[in-house]
């Protein structure tokens, strides 16, 4: 009998195949304690254990960029003080032994990253399992289960698969995944972007419902499995395959070109990053340049305030990879449900809406400067712009502006070089910042909508709450509104507007916003391809006529069917 499951769109693509059920060992932990005279040997095991595990990465520093980069970040998440101290002190301390010591570190550490809410920095906590995991089975002599040779025309179906799984899976082998759990951010999902998998993520309890071996559909375009599928639905896929080979190989032609208009508006389409290794996949993408650098995920990795001279260094890198592409960094935003283990948040009834951001950095200026100073000096490497998040007034922009004046002076005075002409602009994601667009402009060098937090103020709806989801719409009237606005005030001021929040990776939503607008797309690398081809098919003159009958709509099912009855006609 036919079945048919629900995922989420980690990779897009469609693939015909049969179902290989991935389970793992169990791996049990024995919490006895060992002997104070068995303390140094015990961490020696944990020692070796991660070293083993850091030369099994180094192989695959020669394979795809992206592979390699991500073996990179877990060797560095190997080599954090932070991850073998905590180690070693609860093998000397509570006399741990070195597997429970391992999986109560990896635990904590899944643990802080899981509250984050945010879907980048929540991922990460598939990295740390990922390295748990690997180093536990070194350390109890396990041989992981590889994915590298399984039967042509696989389709791999898990709890729950690991960067590392993905890595080993051997393409000719393997058509696609589809797991229980994981996010659409993870860097498994990454991986299946660039080897090109079509892969489901998040569906449930998908591994307990099958056997093995049932003849399946993958259609992650939709989001759909369908397990034991008819005769007709084979046929229907597969021409869909050829279909969508030939776009598929159409789109790595466009992947360099330039974004511009049927009628000639050049559109910079851009990749969000949180570390150098997103930055090296965005410009595998054909990135234009970075619209959002995420730099809290820095300060999150460190086990104290980063220095001036390591953030330097990082955005110095940053910079230089990027040539005369523009890298936008965003100054601390942490706080909210982002903390730091080193620095105590006051206790807070609303957090989201209390210290954090700029409005800590403002408060803890030596700290700020660090990171502006970093980046004053960093300008000088490249096309380097400062944004600044969660501004509600103009006078915390001009106070950041303040700042970097007094940088820039005390820099002259060193003989020390950095750009002159280095922009500032602004996050707009606060109704205050939308409504107060005309006068931030007079400040600031370009605006950048974050409709990830713009859309939850404006609708007073909390972007985490799965209780009301369903309220919680980049197409709701008032949110597009407010995005034509701020596009319409610094146009008016002969500026520029950009959108970093997830709605500008929404490929259904592109030929609204670039109606609305909008010059610049930042957002997922494996969308600049799509986002570019969408782009250099649409007029702005035919989409701004198409956007203000969006305008005019009053319910968000409205706006969400009319764009879809548009896309389907014009995409
Ligand atoms: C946003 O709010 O849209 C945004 C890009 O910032 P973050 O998701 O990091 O809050
Ligand atoms: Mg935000």
């Amino acid at each position: 009998m036919t079945e048919r499951y629900e995922g989420l769109k980690a990779s897009s693509g469609i693939a015909i195949g049969n179902i290989y059920l991935f389970t793992r060992e169990e791996i049990v932990v024995d919490n006895t304690k060992i002997e104070e005279n068995a303390v140094e040997t015990e961490f020696q095991r944990v020692k070796e254990s991660i070293q083993s595990y850091i030369d099994d990465l180094s192989k695959l520093m020669g394979q795809s960029e992206t592979q390699a980069n991500i073996a990179l970040a877990h060797t560095e998440l190997l080599q954090d003080p932070y991850f073998t101290d905590t180690i070693e002190s609860k093998i000397t301390k509570d006399l741990k032994n070195a597997e429970l010591a391992l999986d109560e570190t990896i635990k904590e550490m899944v643990e802080t990253m899981s509250q984050i809410d945010d879907d980048y920095l929540r991922e990460r906590a598939s990295d740390y399992k990922d390295i748990g995991l690997q180093v536990m089975y070194k350390l109890k002599g396990i041989k992981a289960k590889d994915l590298s040779n399984l039967d042509e025309g696989s389709i791999v179906i898990a709890e729950e698969l690991t960067p590392s799984d993905t890595s080993n899976m051997n393409k000719k082998a393997v058509v696609g995944f589809a797991t229980d759990l994981g996010g659409k951010t993870s860097h498994t999902s990454i991986i299946a972007q660039t080897l090109d998998l079509p892969a489901l993520v998040g569906m449930g309890d998908i591994s307990k419902k099958v056997k093995g071996g049932e003849v399946s559909i993958i259609d992650s375009n939709e989001g759909i499995l369908i397990i034991n599928p008819t005769d007709e639905e084979i046929e229907t896929y597969k021409k869909l395959i050829a279909e969508e080979k030939d776009r598929k190989e159409r789109l790595k032609t466009l992947k360099d070109s330039k974004a511009i208009t049927t009628d000639g508006k050049k559109i910079e389409v851009s990749a969000n990053i949180g570390n150098i290794e997103d930055l090296k996949i965005a410009i595998e993408n054909g990135c234009d340049g970075v619209g959002l650098f995420r730099t809290e995920f820095l300060y999150m990795q460190s086990s104290d305030f980063p220095t001036e001279d390591y953030q330097f260094e990082v955005y110095k890198e940053a910079t230089e990879l990027l040539g005369d592409k523009p890298l936008i960094v965003r100054t601390l935003d942490i706080g909210g449900d982002k903390g730091l283990d080193y620095f105590d948040f006051p206790k807070e009834d609303n957090p989201f809406l209390g210290y954090r951001a700029i409005r800590l950095c403002l408060d803890k200026v030596s700290m700020f400067k660090d990171q502006l100073r970093a980046l004053v000096r960093a300008s000088a490497y490249g096309n380097l712009k400062i944004m600044v998040p969660f501004v509600i007034s103009p006078s915390e922009l001009k106070k950041v502006r303040e700042l970097v004046e007094e940088i820039k002076k005390d820099l002259d005075d060193k003989g020390i070089a950095y750009n002159k002409d280095l922009d500032i602009g602004i996050m707009v994601e606060t109704p205050a910042a939308v409504l107060m667009a005309d006068k931030f402009i007079k400040y600031a060098d370009f605006f950048s909508i974050g409709t990830n937090d713009l859309t939850q103020y404006t609708l007073s709806v909390d972007r985490g709450n799965d209780n009301i989801a369903n309220l919680y719409s980049n197409y709701n009237p008032a949110v597009l509104r407010a995005i034509k606005h701020v596009i319409d005030v610094s146009h008016e001021a002969g500026k520029w507007t950009g959108m970093c929040g997830a709605f500008a990776s929404d490929t259904e939503a592109t030929k609204l916003l670039l109606g609305l607008g909008l010059d610049e797309f930042s957002g997922s690398s494996a969308k600049i391809a799509e986002i570019k081809d969408i782009v250099m098919r649409s007029s702005t003159e035919v989409e701004a006529e198409f956007a203000n009958k969006v305008l005019d709509l009053e319910e968000t099912d409205e706006v969400e069917k009319y764009v879809s009855d548009y896309n389907e006609q014009n995409l």
